[in-house]
């Protein structure tokens, strides 16, 4: 496989080769740590840029800055001077679409088709839909029979939040996070994953152009031990909003014990993609393939646990084989790729381990990929585990990669059963063309998103979040706002 591709023009002027600073009061500014680190282009396993990373002290700096912010210009602005910030800036998103999608395939990897169509725009979506919410966000008069008062809510910002994000949609993660705290008047420091630390930095240059003041967004990079749990643990911290893993998430709670902030997590899944026998045979093959092999597995919501009706078993794994081995594995950069490297030597090397696994102590079947795709970058075949169990290590564990397990199943009841058995819970796809069967699935399953004849789509207007250990809180839509807003009750005595 040849990699042929150079950096793009796009980039060029934002990547200058010295390592960028901190984002703390919209300046580029020195860790007090004096450490930096690299972040790698994934396609070649080289190093492309290079990030200064914080530390405790560092930490301090932008809780301060972020406090101060809050404290100023950006605690007394108008909702709807809010809102205009967040609406110019998605216009910044779309205007440096390209630049910013370049930057993302860069430190991830992903097919930049991808992330021009889906990731970007996504985070433009976001600060629309949340813009708008900035002048409706209004609390109620309560009617109370306590006696003779006027009882009314306020909706007031929760204050300093941590977002503390994950490699897989670096802009996108933040996005989330970013664009309902704002709407509701707060102010966040960002700390994306290491693996990933370049894109958010140009994000929060279009934030200071948009004009949003000094400190209403700090991206302190890091490592999980020197700046993400400084961050987790910090008094002056209010709330965390964190996107990863399920091991990091019980850290973060631990970590909010000393002043007990507030925790939101979105954590990881094992989602089932189920497929019945009287589903429609067009649609459920794409739907099996793009559920799992979409950002190349990497995904929280990815159908990695395929349910596959007895009587269509054997069609359907034919046309996920005979799909995932149609599928083009390159750069992300390259516009004809279906699929990109994974993040990182690190989680290529996680997920072949669980390939290993799967074909070797667990006894499925390695229907087709299964192996590493060339010797630099860090590229995977779409795999294909047919012929497993719910109780196997590859349908209970989250591998995070291009890997899907497929089970076969008889009936509805023994099926749900199996969906549900499962620690995580955070989305499940069901496929079938009759409609009771549909809603009555889909109340069954323990998920916080079932998608029906359809899998993976998102909107800023539809809440998205996890059952069980996939976490607590729901982000998007209008329930995303109670997590960024404290809710005070005012009495007036009126006789
Ligand atoms: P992770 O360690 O949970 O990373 C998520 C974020 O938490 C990163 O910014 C990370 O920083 C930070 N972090 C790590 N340790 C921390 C600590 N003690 N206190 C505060 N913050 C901390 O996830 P990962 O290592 O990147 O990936 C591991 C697994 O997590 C994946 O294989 C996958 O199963 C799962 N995952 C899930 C999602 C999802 O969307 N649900 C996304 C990504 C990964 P560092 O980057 O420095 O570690
Ligand atoms: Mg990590």
């Amino acid at each position: 496989m040849a990699i042929a591709v150079g950096i793009p023009e796009s980039v060029k002027g934002f990547l200058d080769g010295k390592p960028k600073g901190l984002f703390i009061d919209n300046e580029y500014v020195d860790a007090a740590s004096g450490e930096t680190m690299a972040s790698i282009n994934p396609a070649t396993g080289e190093p492309f840029a290079e990030v200064q990373v914080a530390n405790e002290q560092d930490i301090d700096r932008a809780v301060a800055s972020a406090r101060k912010a809050l404290e100023g210009e950006w605690g007394t602005m108008s909702p709807d001077d809010r809102g205009r910030l967040m609406w110019r800036l998605a216009d910044l998103v779309e205007a440096n679409l390209e630049e910013l999608a370049t930057l993302e395939t860069l430190d991830n990897g992903k097919p930049i088709v991808a992330a021009r169509r889906d990731d970007i725009p996504n985070v433009a979506a976001m600060f629309r839909y949340y813009g708008g919410w900035a002048t409706k966000n209004h609390g109620k008069t309560i009617p109370v029979s306590a006696g003779n008062f006027h009882c009314y809510t306020r909706h007031e910002p929760v204050g300093v939040c941590a977002g503390i994000i994950p490699w897989n949609y670096p802009i996108m993660m933040a996005g989330w996070k970013l664009a309902p705290a704002l709407a509701c008047g707060n102010v966040m420091i960002v700390k994306p994953a290491e693996q990933t630390p370049v894109s958010l930095l140009r994000f929060a240059e279009l934030m200071r152009e948009a004009g949003f003041p000094a400190g209403v967004v700090n991206i302190v990079n890091g490592d999980g031990p020197n700046a993400g749990g400084p961050l987790a643990r910090h008094a002056g911290v209010d709330k965390v909003a964190f996107t990863g893993s399920v091991e990091t998430g019980r850290r973060i709670m631990e970590a909010s014990l000393g002043n007990l902030k507030r925790v939101s997590l979105e954590l990881g899944g094992k989602s089932p993609n189920i497929v019945f026998a009287d589903s429609d045979p067009d649609e459920r093959g794409d739907g099996a393939l793009w559920g799992i092999f979409y950002n190349m597995g990497q995904d929280c919501t990815a159908g990695s646990r395929l349910f596959v009706d007895s009587g269509v078993y054997e069609d359907v794994v034919g046309q996920l084989v005979e799909g995932a081995k149609g599928l083009t594995v390159g750069p992300g950069l390259d516009e004809s790729v279906d699929m990109g490297p994974l993040v990182s030597q690190e989680q290529m090397e996680k997920v072949l381990g669980y390939i290993e696994i799967g074909g070797g102590s667990d006894g499925a079947r390695v229907a087709s990929g299964g192996e590493r795709v060339g010797d630099s970058g860090y590229f995977v075949q779409p795999t294909v585990l047919a012929d497993a169990s719910n109780d196997m290590r590859i349908a209970q564990e989250e591998i995070f990669g291009p890997v899907v397990t497929v089970i076969p199943f008889k009936d509805e009841d023994e099926l749900v059963a199996k969906a549900n058995d499962s620690i995580f819970g955070l989305g499940a796809g069901v496929w079938t063309s009759d409609i009771k069967r549909a809603h009555r699935v889909a109340a069954a399953l323990k998920a916080g998103t079932v998608w029906v004849n359809t899998y993976g789509p998102v909107d800023p207007a539809a809440p998205f979040g996890g059952y069980k250990q996939s976490g607590h809180g729901r982000e998007m839509g209008e329930y995303a706002l109670d997590l960024y807003s404290e809710v005070k009750c005012v009495w007036v005595n009126l006789d």
